[in-house]
């Protein structure tokens, strides 16, 4: 990973001192200071903003469009399912981002990208132009009918969603069911839902004392698609009824229920709730935009750079070079893009040999939790990222303490 400083990049590109990185030189064509715009301030966009300017400084100007002007992040926000955390303890504003490192933030929702004029509409009208454009969108979801959200959350993205999928466990009574469903993979957070079903289940045991609950996992996957050791343990221990191979082929939101097929036998499911998380793809902006292919943006992994347009860059969960969709990685992601970003503004070849790593602590209680993480190099044979080495720690309250240590890092790393 090119973790290199301000002046180690100066350094790289031989030119001697901070102060000679003027917008003329990395502009080598003009005299006007380069525009790069990020449409979306999550973890992914909000980390490549911050380091296009740490090592930038003000040879770029850097916009960041971010419909909302606190981000919510998804990351722990099982825990707030059983009350360990609340969705402000979660919650990040961008006032660094402006004051520390002097990027423009504008909280609109881009509604239209012109990407012959290099421009940009928002949901004001306003318009924008850019040199540069990296989109840091998120996902969208693929649910198999229309239903209503608010009567079947699927608390995939944080915030309203998860306080909402919160209040409805709430409302549970002893004796009552929650069915929730896994999409197939590649989904965002590949460990999540596994979290979310451990955490479900112990916090209905175990803080709210119900013995005749029931917690059904319906997953789209084979099997468990990862730390499946752990995940088998944990859902012995809570007593999770866990279903592979299961396609969701109906959701009705009157009736709570859930229609899948098993096996070529068809069931349907009720519950008191429902959660189902829906299949995945790339951010709705970037469908409209044109820079996808199937579900997800394909990207050169040296610098996350459309294949389908120059000057548009694709970082997390919604690229598809075949890594996670994850936060911790979409970080990662983001730096990459960032220096590839100033060295093609400066003639300056592309790192050849770029690594990511990917980390997800998951909580399996409401004082364990598990890790998994995985470093991913690039491939110059393939010209794709591939798997480098992965590891995991079992379920300990050890490694519960450890999350928090972890994920105070990564959002210092990411919003301060
Ligand atoms: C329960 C759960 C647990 C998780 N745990 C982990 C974990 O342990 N480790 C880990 O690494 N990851 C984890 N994740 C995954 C992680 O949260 C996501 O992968 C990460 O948030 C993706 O970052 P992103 O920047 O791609 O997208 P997002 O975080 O979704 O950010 C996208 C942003 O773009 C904005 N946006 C979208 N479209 C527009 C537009 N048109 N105009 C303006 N703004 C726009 C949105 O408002 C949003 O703020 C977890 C996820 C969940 C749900």
């Amino acid at each position: 990973m090119p973790m290199h400083s301000r002046r180690n990049f100066m350094k790289l590109m031989g030119l001697g001192s901070l102060v000679s990185l003027t917008p003329s030189l990395l502009n080598g064509a003009g005299n006007t200071t380069p525009h790069i715009v990020i449409i979306g301030g999550g973890f992914s966009g909000a980390t490549c903003a911050k380091y296009l300017k740490m090592w930038g400084g003000s040879s770029i100007n850097v916009t960041v469009i971010e419909s909302n002007a606190t981000y919510v992040s998804p990351i722990l926000s099982n825990l707030v399912l059983n009350g360990q955390k609340t969705t402000a303890d979660l919650s990040f504003t961008y006032g660094a981002s402006s004051s520390k490192y002097g990027i423009t933030m504008l909280h609109h929702t881009v509604s239209a990208i012109d990407t012959t004029n290099k421009s940009l509409t928002l949901s004001n009208s306003q318009t924008l132009s850019y040199d540069k454009l990296v989109l840091a969108a998120g996902i969208d979801f693929e649910p198999v009918n229309a239903y209503d959200y608010n009567s079947v959350p699927h608390a995939w993205q944080s915030g309203a969603q998860i306080n909402l999928l919160k209040s409805h466990i709430d409302a549970m009574a002893d004796g009552d069911t929650f069915v929730m469903s896994i999409p197939p993979s590649p989904y965002r957070c590949p460990p999540g839902p596994y979290e979310r079903a451990c955490v479900v289940a112990d916090y209905l045991k175990n803080t709210k004392g119900y013995r005749n609950c029931k917690v059904i996992v319906l997953d789209a996957n084979p099997k468990i698609i990862v730390e499946e050791a752990t995940f088998s343990a944990a859902f012995t221990k809570h007593g999770v009824d866990y279903r592979a191979g299961c396609d969701i082929t109906a959701v009705n939101d009157a009736q709570k229920s859930v229609s899948y097929t098993q096996g070529g036998a068809s069931q349907t499911q009720t519950a008191k709730v429902l959660n189902i998380i829906p299949k995945q793809k790339a951010a709705p902006i970037v469908f409209s935009a044109g820079l996808v292919s199937g579900s997800w943006a394909p990207v050169n992994p040296l610098s996350y750079e459309s294949t389908l347009m120059n000057d548009v860059y694709i970082i997390g969960d919604s690229q598809g070079t075949g890594q996670p969709k994850a936060g911790h990685i979409g970080n990662s992601e983001a730096k990459i893009c960032a220096d590839a970003i100033l060295r093609n503004l400066n003639n300056v070849a592309l790192y050849a040999a770029p690594k990511t790593n990917s980390a997800c602590y998951s909580p399996t209680s409401k004082t364990e939790a598990s890790w998994l993480s995985a470093v991913y190099r690039y491939d110059s044979a393939t010209q794709s990222m591939v798997l480098a080495h992965k590891e995991s720690g079992p379920s300990s309250t050890q490694n519960y303490k450890q999350m928090f240590l972890w994920s105070e890092n990564l959002f210092a790393d990411t919003f301060a």
